[in-house]
């Protein structure tokens, strides 16, 4: 799978992206991520991508053109054109992302193109041009989409057959979502206080296990 992110901030997605299980997958080629910087397709020799609302407020908000101008090649790129593509535009108002969409999203789409807003959002006639969905990660305004388009290809790529290794496999399949883990030392003590594994863990009874774990 492909993910485009749309962003004025580049450099945001280095080491995040290049990291961990996430590294891995783009070196075995299992997912594609590319980072396009919006700066890039504007067409003033300052690289404006951003102006002051239109009926006044103090903020900026992004530029319609250069984001079009982005898209635009990117689809260009995609000459065979039977990708099934979408793009969202990160959005606090937006749809609320969650794993149903993720899994089915890992399922239907070979390119996800992820426009980051900043400052006051985004000119409201990018999403009308390109038909695009808002989706929000969450009941919180943030000040960047940058760290929302991660979490989307995060939750995204955890389903692409091959991303994640036998000993990572979906948690949530396994244990189910939140339920407590512990690892070595089998007490850990701080503050004077002990702090113990649940016997039943170290006991090796893998239905007693089971059991214990459907209802932590
Ligand atoms: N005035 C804007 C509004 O009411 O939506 C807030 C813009 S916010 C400061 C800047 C950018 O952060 C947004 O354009 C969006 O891309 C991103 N963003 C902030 N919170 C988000 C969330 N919960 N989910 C997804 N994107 C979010």
């Amino acid at each position: 799978m492909r993910f485009t992110i749309l962003t004025l901030f580049p450099k945001a997605f280095d080491s995040y992206l290049g990291e961990s299980i996430l590294k891995r997958a783009r070196e075995k080629k299992l997912i594609k991520i590319d980072i396009v910087d919006i700066r890039k397709f504007t067409s003033d020799k300052h690289h404006t991508a951003d102006g002051k609302p239109y009926g006044g407020g103090p903020g900026m908000v992004m530029m319609a053109e250069p984001i079009l101008r982005a898209v635009g090649s990117l689809l260009r790129s995609d000459l065979r054109g039977r990708w099934r593509r979408k793009v969202f535009i990160l959005s606090a108002a937006g749809k609320q992302f969650n794993s149903k969409m993720a899994k089915n999203l890992s399922l239907n789409t070979d390119h996800l193109i992820l426009i980051a807003g900043h400052y006051e959002g985004i000119d409201e006639r990018v999403k009308k041009a390109l038909k695009a969905e808002e989706v929000s990660i969450g009941d919180y305004v943030l000040t960047g989409g940058e760290l929302p388009a991660m979490v989307l290809i995060d939750a995204i790529a955890r389903h692409i057959p091959g991303v994640l290794g036998k000993r990572e496999s979906l948690e949530e399949r396994r244990f189910g979502i939140g339920v407590p883990v512990y690892t070595r030392p089998e007490a850990v003590a701080y503050k004077g206080k002990k702090y113990r594994v649940p016997p039943v863990l170290l006991s090796g009874d893998h239905k007693k296990i089971s059991a214990w774990r459907s209802r932590a």
